[in-house]
Formats: structure tokens, C-alpha cells, sequence
């Protein structure tokens, strides 16, 4: 079954190549002595949103016809899918309404703010998020750009594999944060439709793990959410999931979680070996990484999947490490 089609991913890399460049990949010394593997980083935090996914909010948003365009943009999120939807409604110069959980941290507010979108807190999950967008969509015209459970959102991401198979063609294995499954489902489709070997690894936190328990129980399940250090991967997927459950279901190899303490890990790490700060779910792959023996030999390529993270967070993890 094709949930997509490859020409999709090749249309989103031309749309999008005026917001979004190429990002490096970086063969780390460190975790390669570390593991016995050939590990490479792919550097998707240095997008001017710190996150990838500035790709699949441009495709999405570069797909809508003129008329729909002026109306503006609104969508509900964990944080860097409502900062990157805001990043490009400003370039564009279209209103932008971003509506969030008082869960979200600081850092992420005052960027949105920065960007000239309009912030409105509603709730505690991203459900009552969602409900509010869905509010505007009926009454101001706004169209609501989804986090993960779209087309155009997901061929974006998949413009990240086009990238690591020009950079890293000897890839044997990829390691991917996985929350609602955007990013994984577009790069797995790629991944598999060049090379069906390729191995397919998604990492998420214990905490929370919502695509692990539905693909477990076999449909889209609900999950309270607790705090976390990867608090970008928190959220549903929604219980009308149309393509990530099922691509996610169809391409995944192997879904792994990790423990609060190995995400610190992974996060220390990158930053005493790499000087780079990094946030919770971009560090759940090194976190993994870091304690897995089967990678020997391997090219393995890890996806840093952004930077937004509070600075009081990082000082106190130095200061307890
Ligand atoms: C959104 C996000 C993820 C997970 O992406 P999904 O498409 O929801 O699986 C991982 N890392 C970061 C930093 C994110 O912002």
C-alpha cells in the first residue's frame, strides 16, 4: 500500500528550497569510538525555527492557493511546529494564530511572540488546543496547518532522507524521535522507496509513549501526558490518524523508549563532545545510541530534531552532572 508518492517529496524540496536549506550531516568521532558504529549526525536543529520542522510547514502552507493563503494560517502544537508555521506566515507576510497548552515552555512563547503571531493559551493538552483552531478555521476563514497527520506535512519531512541519502549513501540504519510520527513516516517512505533495507528506528521518552502503545494495541490509543525533558514529543496522534499510524505501522523497524536519565545523557553528551545544546527529543536518539550494542560496524545516522530548549533547563543539568 502507498500512502504517498516519491514525486510528492521531490515537489516539496523545490517548493520549499526559498525557506529551507540544506542541513549538514556530521560524522561524530565520539559516539562512532563509543558504539563500534559509524555514527553521523544530521543537523536538523540549525533550521533558523530550530527544528525540521520549518520543511513540512512550508510545504504545507506553500501548497495553498492565493485566496485561502490571505486568510491566514492557525495551528495548535507542543511548540516547534507552531514556531515554524509563524516563521513562514511572517515571510509571507499572512496573520497567523498559534493557540497552545500552558504546558509549552517560555523559550517557545517568546519566539512565537517574536514572530508577530498571535498566541493564545487554551488548556492543558493539545486537544483543547486543537479544538480552538478548528474554532477559527469555521469562523475567521484561517486555515489549520495539523502538526503531523498531513500530506504536504509529511513529504516535507521527507525531503530530510533526500538529503542523508546525498550525504551518507552507505546509510544502514536511521534513528529517528518519534512522537506523532510526521517526521519518521516521511523519512521512513523515502528510506524504503530507495533502499528497502535500510533500517527504520523510532526513540521515544517512557513518559508518554503514544505511537508505541497504539501500534501495540493496534489503533491510535490516548495517553495522559506527564513532564518530561523530550516535551516536544509530547501529544496525541490522534484518534482519526489517517497516514502517520499507518506508515509509521507499515515502514518502523524497531520502536525503542528511553529513560528520562538517558535522554540527560544524551543531551550531556552532545553538549560536552559536540558544543551543541540540543533539546529533550533530539537527545532521545543519542540517548539511545549511547546504550545500544547491535550498532557495531554499522552507518548509522542519528536526526538532531531541534534546539528549543530552556536555558535553565540545560544549567541545571550541568550542574547535576
Ligand atoms: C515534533 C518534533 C519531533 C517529533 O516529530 P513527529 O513528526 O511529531 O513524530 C521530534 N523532535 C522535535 C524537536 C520536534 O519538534
Amino acid at each position: 500500500m502507498t500512502y504517498l508518492s516519491f514525486r510528492e517529496v521531490w515537489e516539496a524540496k523545490k517548493r520549499i528550497s526559498s525557506f529551507v536549506h540544506p542541513t549538514p550531516i556530521l560524522y561524530s568521532e565520539p559516539l562512532s569510538d563509543h558504539t563500534g558504529a559509524h555514527v553521523h549526525l544530521k543537523l536538523e536543529h540549525t533550521h533558523p525555527t530550530g527544528s525540521f520542522k520549518l520543511r513540512g510547514a512550508a510545504n504545507k502552507i506553500l501548497s495553498l492557493d492565493d485566496k485561502v493563503l490571505k486568510k491566514g494560517v492557525t495551528t495548535f502544537s507542543t511548540g516547534n511546529h507552531g514556531i515554524s508555521v509563524a516563521y513562514v506566515a511572517a515571510e509571507l507576510g499572512i496573520p497567523c494564530t498559534v493557540c497552545i497548552s500552558n504546558r509549552v515552555p517560555k523559550a517557545k512563547v517568546n519566539r512565537l511572540k517574536k514572530l508577530h503571531a498571535s498566541v493564545e493559551v487554551v488548556g492543558s493538552s493539545q486537544d483543547e488546543a486543537e479544538a480552538r483552531c478548528a474554532e477559527l478555521e469555521r469562523e475567521d476563514g484561517m486555515t489549520v496547518i495539523k502538526p503531523f497527520d498531513d500530506r504536504e506535512i509529511i513529504a516535507g519531512q521527507g525531503t530530510i532522507a533526500l538529503e542523508i541519502m546525498e550525504q551518507c549513501p552507505e546509510v544502514d540504519e536511521v534513528i529517528i524521535p518519534l512522537s506523532g510520527g510526521g517526521l519518521l513516516s516521511g523519512i521512513a517512505f523515502v528510506m524504503k522507496s530507495m533502499e528497502p533495507s535500510i533500517h527504520i528506528t523510532g526513540v521515544t521518552m517512557k513518559k508518554g509513549a503514544v505511537m508505541h502503545e497504539s501500534l501495540a494495541k493496534g489503533k491510535p490509543v490516548i495517553l495522559e501526558e506527564s513532564y518530561t525533558l523530550a516535551d516536544s514529543l509530547l501529544g496525541g496522534i490522534g484518534t482519526e490518524n489517517r497516514y502517520t499510524f499507518p506508515m509509521t505501522q507499515a515502514y518502523m523497524d524497531k520502536g525503542v523508549l528511553v529513560e528520562e536519565s538517558q535522554i540527560e545523557e544524551g543531551l550531556i553528551f552532545t553538549l560536552e563532545h559536540h558544543k551543541m545544546v540540543v533539546e529533550g527529543a533530539a537527545a532521545t536518539g543519542i540517548g539511545h545510541v549511547l546504550h545500544s550494542n547491535d550498532l557495531k560496524g554499522k552507518n548509522v545516522v542519528v536526526v538532531l530534531s531541534g534546539n528549543n530548549i530552556d536555558h535553565d533547563v540545560v544549567l541545571n543539568l550541568l550542574a547535576k552532572s
